[in-house]
């Protein structure tokens, strides 16, 4: 018996130590362990951490570049990093809260408490409200597309760096600095970019109505075939209201985002013969190496191609 029982103990001390193996190789390939670990729930917001966090975290990103945050179903991989998360940060503001509310259930799941572990990047946005039937008097998550509200976003990200990984402070708020400066030199820009536009050609027509921000910010009208992504999209009433509507204006050019179906934008182009002018970035980044593949240049991207499309 005694012999017995000290083969189990061998055999479990091997077993424990092939396991502990495995997971020792596993996570010094995935992650630095002397690194904050940060999760960000979409492109836009890993983006800016990145660019204020540079190498000194370990930044997971959840929803896939080119792929709709509103409406997300977390991955393994996914639920794996935010339980394990030293940070999380999310947009708030019924982003990834609306729809199905897959953040809600993920950080749940993960036993995370907000404010503590998770963190609204929008915080001190000054909110602006949707308007069709269904979703009147929620939210509009769309804050980041008028700069000013991506600086906040960016003051947000650096101030919860730094509370949980004081030690490179500076380095933070250097970064922080640095990037503000370059986003409010191109909100300058883009507050003087639409000027000479004419009023009966300044419309900017996407499939979302996701452009509230921007129309505020930047002085340009929206239209849209639906009003959010969580509702029913390229319905036959919502193309025909949008199509009725371009009819009374002279607006030169269509846009489509690159993380919808382009099919209802395509119909309301055939059916005014106004032009898709261009594919625009509002709830992604573009792929790396593309234009538009950072915060900073799908802004900048989508202000030179609503400019360009609307002086035709
Ligand atoms: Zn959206």
């Amino acid at each position: 018996m005694k012999k017995i029982l000290s083969t189990l103990a061998l055999l479990s001390v091997a077993l424990f130590a092939l396991v502990a193996c495995g997971t020792s190789t596993k996570s010094s390939n995935s992650s630095d362990p002397g690194k904050l670990k940060v999760v960000a729930t979409n492109s836009i917001i890993a983006d800016i951490t990145k660019n204020i966090a540079g190498d000194k975290i370990d930044l997971h990103s959840i929803v896939p570049v080119g792929k709709d945050p509103h409406e997300y179903e977390p991955l393994p991989e996914d639920v794996q990093k935010t339980s394990q998360a030293d940070l999380i940060f999310y947009n708030g503001i019924n982003l990834e809260t609306g729809g199905n509310a897959w953040f809600t259930k993920l950080v749940k799941n993960a036993k995370k408490t907000e404010n503590k572990d998770y963190f609204a990047v929008s915080d001190g946005v000054d909110v602006i409200y949707l308007e069709g039937e269904s979703e009147k008097g929620k939210e509009d998550p769309h804050a980041w597309l008028n700069l000013e509200n991506g600086i906040i976003f960016a003051k947000n990200v650096a101030k919860q760096l730094s509370a949980k990984d004081p030690k490179n402070k500076d380095f933070y708020e250097k970064n922080l600095a640095d990037y503000t400066a370059k986003l409010d030199k191109l909100d300058q820009e883009a507050k003087e970019k639409f000027n000479n536009i004419p009023a009966d050609k300044k419309m900017i027509v996407t499939s979302e109505g996701c452009f509230k921000y921007f129309s505020k910010a930047y002085g340009v009208p929206s239209a849209y075939i639906w009003e959010i992504n969580t509702e029913e999209e390229g319905t036959p009433d919502q193309i025909k209201t949008l199509v009725e509507k371009l009819r009374q204006t002279k607006t030169p050019a269509l846009f489509v985002e690159s993380s919808v179906d382009d099919r209802p934008m395509k119909t309301v182009s055939k059916d005014t013969n106004i032009p898709i002018y261009a594919k625009i970035f509002t709830d992604s980044i573009a792929e790396e190496g593309q234009d538009g593949d950072s915060y900073y240049s799908m802004m900048k991207y989508n202000l030179d191609k609503i400019a360009e499309g609307l002086s035709k």
